[in-house]
């Protein structure tokens, strides 16, 4: 059993044939145990009664012997004789004198004299002795077992008959319920088998039971949204990729095509080139973004260090003042005297800063101002950069931090840039516990917070 139970749990064997197997298994116990036990009972009252009665047989034997002993002129056969006629079929007895000479025996075919008390093949024994007269006389009586004995034979074969075949019916009836209640699981393999990655429109029906396998397809379910969510977002991205790297791609390539049809100037070579210069350092750039948004995205969490964010700040407008200067444009730094102390990845935090401050130059009207704050509140440090430029339409708020999407003011000034900056500046916020915010006005200009926890 045990081995059989062991290679019923190993592999390869369905949960419906193992549930089916403990089931029965389970029951076959239970029907053993239940049958030894009703066989056992019934056993006992039977022979219990049958005690019980023989018992006082002998008992009434005894006072009736003792009794016609004690009158004169009895002839104690023919009193016994007619004694023994009245008695039921099964009960039959003998009488003994001194030295166990039988004086009398209610059946002749009986085999007296046995005289041990207790149960012999086909008959219970009781013996009593009687003394009268200074005669000493030893009475036994037998009753017979045999209809206790078919009783308990006839139980024994229904048991013996009835349980086999109450087993095989409840393993049927186990394995068709164990089907039945299993029949979702083979749905929803069966769904995941014909899944593809190209069509994740696939979804399961879920029956409406309450229990575990509600749950499962349900579960199962909203797991396919998030995939199909997932994938939908990276094949939009992988298409948005290859659509910004393809054109600085086919002007790279066309420029040089143009230049090397024929010879030229000089000069015509030299602004060939230049433009290939550039168009290959803005793919520097995008492909820069693409790959920190993608390892934004990846599960593995950037070097975090504690790093002075004032002076990061302070670097940044620094680096940009010259940039801003060119298109006429001021950048004031309202920082405060205490420096502020975040963790954080210093490279990626400077991209952050440098894509909010280069918008803002960007987008700011001509001989604008970019003011660039720092404050804090509830050990947070809060960072701004507001500008007084072109601000964002109502329509563009809510989706200037999607990948690739570019605003409407962007697009009509024809400013360079592939939309990924903003995109790109929210996802390393987020890896540091933070999320940037803007409010904006068309025609008035653009504020963007940042909120860091203060270390
Ligand atoms: P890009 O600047 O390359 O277009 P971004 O992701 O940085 O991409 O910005 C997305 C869009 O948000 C821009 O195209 C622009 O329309 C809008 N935007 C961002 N910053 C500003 C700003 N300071 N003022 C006005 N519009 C802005």
């Amino acid at each position: 059993m045990p081995a059989l139970a062991r290679a019923v749990r190993g592999r390869g064997i369905s949960i419906r044939v193992r549930l089916t197997f403990w089931y029965s298994a389970v029951l076959a116990c239970g029907l053993l145990l239940f049958a030894v036990s009703i066989w056992l009972l019934l056993e006992h009252i039977l022979y219990k009664g049958l005690e019980t009665e023989l018992a006082e047989r002998t008992r009434s034997l005894a006072a009736f012997i003792k009794q016609e002993l004690s009158e004169p002129g009895v002839h104690l056969n023919e009193e016994l004789e007619e004694y023994s006629n009245g008695l039921p079929d099964n009960t039959n007895f003998a009488l003994f004198g001194e030295g166990g000479t039988q004086v009398f025996a209610s059946k002749k075919d009986f085999p007296w004299p046995i005289t041990k008390t207790g149960a012999h093949e086909h008959f219970l024994l009781n013996e009593r002795a009687i003394s009268l007269d200074s005669h000493r006389y030893r009475i036994a009586t037998a009753i017979s077992t045999e209809q206790a004995e078919s009783i308990l034979r006839l139980l024994r074969v229904l048991l013996l008959t009835l349980s086999p075949v109450v087993i095989v019916l409840a393993t049927i009836g186990g394995f068709l319920l164990s089907s039945q209640a299993l029949r979702p699981v083979n749905e929803i393999t069966q769904a995941a088998r014909t899944l593809s990655i190209n069509d994740l429109s696939q979804r399961l029906r879920v029956p409406i039971t309450g229990d575990e396998l509600q749950y499962l397809s349900e579960t199962w379910n909203s797991m396919l949204d998030r995939l199909a969510d997932a994938v939908g977002r990276l094949s939009r991205f992988t298409q948005d990729a290859s659509h910004e790297l393809r054109t600085p791609l086919a002007i790279i390539r066309s420029t040089a095509e143009i230049a090397s049809r024929r010879s030229r100037e000089e000069q015509d070579y030299v602004a060939a080139f230049r433009q290939i210069i550039a168009e290959s350092d803005r793919l520097t750039l995008l492909v820069r973004d693409l790959l920190l948004l993608a390892r934004g995205d990846s599960l593995s969490a950037p070097q975090m260090q504690p790093l002075n964010l004032t002076s990061l700040v302070r670097d940044v407008c620094g680096e940009l003042r010259a940039v801003a200067d060119a298109k006429g444009i001021r950048i004031v730094e309202q920082l405060p005297s205490t420096e502020f102390t975040i963790a954080g990845n210093h490279a990626l935090l400077r991209r952050l800063l440098i894509v909010l401050l280069d918008n803002a130059i960007t987008y700011s009207s001509p001989q604008g101002t970019v003011r660039v704050e720092m404050h804090e509140t509830d050990r947070k440090v809060h960072l701004e950069v507001v500008d007084g430029g072109i601000g964002i339409s109502e329509g563009d708020l809510p989706r200037i931090f999607d990948r690739f999407y570019r605003g409407e003011g962007a697009r009509q000034a024809w400013q360079d840039g592939a939309g990924l900056g903003l995109s790109l500046a929210a996802a390393i916020a987020r890896q540091h516990g933070a999320e940037i915010r803007v409010d904006s006005k068309p025609g008035t200009g653009s504020t963007f917070t940042a909120a860091f926890q203060r270390s």
